[in-house]
């Protein structure tokens, strides 16, 4: 095929490789979902089955990319992060991020049956996708802060916006009116004095979001291990004589016994502001 006249074609294919050494974040949300969660009679404000199907999504996502070490979701939408040192698909943008993003929409839909089996699926859903290369810790510290932020003032708005017009009968433009200019303290007040509700008993899935972290289990022979695994951090020594970052090994032996950290995906609904979380998981940033 390649040697045919037609083939030059393909110099009109441009590289898109993104850099080297930059932690990866994809971010998927879902397209038009305002509708597609009506239609659906998704809960308001927080439908559960959803935020554990798209979970459920996410962590499929997880186990078929190894790279990546975190993600964070809230209502339609998902973030993933891969590690600085991926090679995924020679860091090609385009190929990583189609693949993803059909391959999250696949699980989103083939999952759809265990999460709604009271609703068919009534259309096919659909989700766009960007890729935001950072070049620091810190910048990743803060994108998932930013994400968390949002859902906890997302959360609150829609908490209050919905306790307005379910228990409190207003239509959907009186419940905006009432809300507008309001600050954090004044909803909360007027979750508890008009709704009885205490906006700190609410559940840390709808107030905090999905944290899907790859957590290290065990070391052990990779030879022997499932294959979520990745590789442990280099090990530096004082000792000059031992400054090697793995066991010698003979040249090209096919017996690698690289030693390769297990790792399981947990769903967790925690902090991810704050320092503890990054601090007693410092793989998540190597
Ligand atoms: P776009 O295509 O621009 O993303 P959109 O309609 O998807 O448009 P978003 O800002 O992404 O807009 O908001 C998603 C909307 O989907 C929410 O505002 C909410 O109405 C609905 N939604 C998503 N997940 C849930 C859920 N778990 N429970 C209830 N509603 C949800
Ligand atoms: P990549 O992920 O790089 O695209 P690939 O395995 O999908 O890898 P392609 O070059 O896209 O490689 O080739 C697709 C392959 O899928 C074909 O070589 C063929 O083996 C198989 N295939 C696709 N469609 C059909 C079909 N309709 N009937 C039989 N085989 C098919
Ligand atoms: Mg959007
Ligand atoms: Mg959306
Ligand atoms: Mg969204
Ligand atoms: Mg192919």
């Amino acid at each position: 095929m390649a040697g045919t006249k037609f083939a030059y074609v393909r110099n009109f294919e441009l590289p898109d490789p993104l850099l080297p050494d930059t932690y990866l974040v994809c971010r998927l949300d879902g397209h038009s979902f305002h509708r597609f969660s009506e239609e659906h009679e998704f809960a308001k404000p927080n439908d559960e089955r959803a935020l554990k199907l798209m979970d459920h999504a996410a962590k499929n996502v997880m186990i078929e990319f190894k790279d990546i070490m975190l993600a964070f979701g809230e209502s339609d939408e998902f973030s993933f992060l891969f590690r600085k040192t991926t090679n995924l698909y020679n860091r090609r943008q385009a190929k990583i991020l189609t693949t993803l993003t059909s391959y999250f929409t696949s699980c989103y839909v083939l999952g759809w049956p265990e999460y709604f089996p009271e609703t068919p699926l009534r259309y096919p859903p659909s989700f766009d996708g960007r890729i935001v290369m950072y070049p620091t810790d810190r910048a990743i510290r803060d994108y998932f802060s930013w994400r968390q932020a949002d859902t906890h003032i997302n959360n609150l708005y829609n908490t209050v916006f919905w306790a307005l017009i379910q228990k409190g009968g207003q239509t959907t433009t009186e419940a905006h009116a009432t809300l507008r200019g309001t600050v954090s303290s004044t909803k909360h007040e007027m979750l508890y004095s008009r709704f009885g509700i205490n906006y700190n008993e609410i559940s840390d899935r709808f107030k905090k979001g999905s944290v899907i972290v790859r957590e290290i289990s065990s070391e052990r022979p990779a030879a022997f291990g499932p294959s979520t695994s990745i590789q442990p951090p280099p090990q530096f020594t004082n000792d000059k004589a031992s400054q090697v970052l793995d066991p010698p090994r003979p040249k090209r032996s096919k017996a690698k016994k690289k030693v390769k950290l297990e790792t399981t995906i947990e769903v967790l609904h925690c902090d991810i502001i704050g320092d503890e979380f990054w601090l007693t998981r410092p793989h998540l940033l190597e």
